[in-house]
């Protein structure tokens, strides 16, 4: 695959017009953006800054931050949305998806049995029900400052 047919590499090609939440925290190595067309606020996805579409491809470079990375954010979600904790999956199966990416999802206190576990990426694909893009902004910004702090 191109980065032309690629939805974060398309991304990353136009950086500097990106909003808020599609570079709410950057590195060499990584981006965090808030995960497009879903229902459930601050669900953040981490991507490699380059087209790889296999864990095994990472650099020890992009790899020795990836934990870290991981950490991070889950912290950071814990303080901007007082989640009890950060799922985590790594899946890159849906069309024009297939760029390796994290999604760190934060997960509620009371949640309904429908969102557990894997279910949870039934909130994806939401249509009318996706975040607006003035509330991932919103958000985008809170995070930041955490992740600056
Ligand atoms: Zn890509």
């Amino acid at each position: 695959m191109t980065g032309g047919e690629c939805y974060a590499c398309a991304r990353e090609g136009e950086f500097e017009r990106l909003p808020a939440y599609e570079r709410i925290a950057v590195d060499e190595h990584w981006r965090v953006v808030h995960a497009v067309d879903c229902a459930l606020p601050g669900w953040l996805v981490l991507l490699p800054r380059r087209h790889l579409e296999s864990l095994a491809e990472l650099t020890d470079a992009e790899a020795a931050s990836l934990g870290v990375w991981q950490v991070r954010l889950a912290r950071a979600l814990g303080e901007v949305t007082g989640c009890r904790k950060a799922y985590v999956a790594q899946f890159g199966e849906a069309a024009g998806f297939a760029h390796v990416h994290f999604h760190l999802v934060p997960r509620g206190e009371e949640w309904p049995v429908e969102w557990l576990g894997p279910r949870v990426f039934g909130l994806l694909k939401a249509g009318e029900r996706a975040v607006p893009a003035a509330r991932m902004d919103e958000l985008a910004g809170r995070l930041a400052a955490v992740l600056a702090g």
